[in-house]
């Protein structure tokens, strides 16, 4: 059985050796890259599982790095690791890709579990793909394979993780999901780990992406007290 590989993008060498050490003994293989550029580089020549990618760095930022992932259609998990509070709203509000986020300080454990639960949603998820890949929800339809959604104004194409959440709430559509399930479902960790801000700052995004007017949403809307809910 091959090891999944991880890249660790981090400047600061203690930090890096660090996180190698606690992957390596749970048996993944482990890539280093000090810069953005080196990261780009690696990916393209080594195709790492998942990503774990810092933010400051000395060449280009972790934002940045992301955003080319992206764009040059990398679909693999990137786990951001955010050094402040202040960061992490920053990453929230933009739309950058990204998978999941890690605030600093964190535990080995920590990491080590949200690398494997994102690996799980990603890698697990391809292997039960249903055999239909096309889903009618109201006047949305999703592309299961492509990541897109068609609604009658034209097609959006989704990250990953919008996509993995619109596909939760529309396998519940009509019913309210709460937060606490749409973050077990999405990231795949117990909700006392996650942070319920970061499903509402999805939610912001996906709803710019699907409503026609997205401070008066129709499709995707807010069942106070509970969560969320994808009208049929
Ligand atoms: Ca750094």
């Amino acid at each position: 059985m091959s090891r999944d590989t991880i890249l660790i993008v981090e400047d600061e060498r203690a930090v890096a050796r660090g996180l190698q050490y606690g992957l390596e003994r749970e048996g993944f293989a482990v890539l280093l890259a000090e810069t953005g550029s080196q990261a780009l580089s690696l990916v393209e020549r080594r195709s790492p599982e998942l990503i774990l990618l810092d933010i400051r760095l000395p060449d280009i930022s972790g934002f940045d790095v992301c955003r080319r992932l992206r764009a040059s259609g990398h679909r693999m998990p990137v786990l951001m690791l955010t050094a402040l509070d202040e960061e992490l709203d920053r990453v929230l509000g933009l739309e950058l890709g990204a998978d999941d986020y890690i605030v600093k300080p964190y535990s080995l454990r920590e990491v080590v579990s949200r690398v494997r639960a994102q690996l799980r949603r990603a890698y697990g998820d391809l292997a039960m793909r249903p055999m239909r890949s096309r889903l009618q929800v109201g006047d949305l339809e999703l592309d299961l394979d492509r990541l897109q959604v068609l609604k009658p104004s034209g097609t959006v194409t989704l990250t990953p993780l919008e996509f993995r959440l619109l596909h939760t709430l529309a396998s519940e559509a009509g019913r309210p999901v709460s937060r606490e399930r749409l973050i077990e479902a999405v990231w795949g960790y117990s909700a006392d780990l996650g942070n319920e801000r970061t499903v509402d700052a999805h939610v912001r995004h996906l709803r710019q992406k699907l409503e026609d007017n997205p401070a008066d949403p129709r499709r995707l809307v807010t069942v106070r007290g509970v969560g969320y809910q994808l009208e049929l």
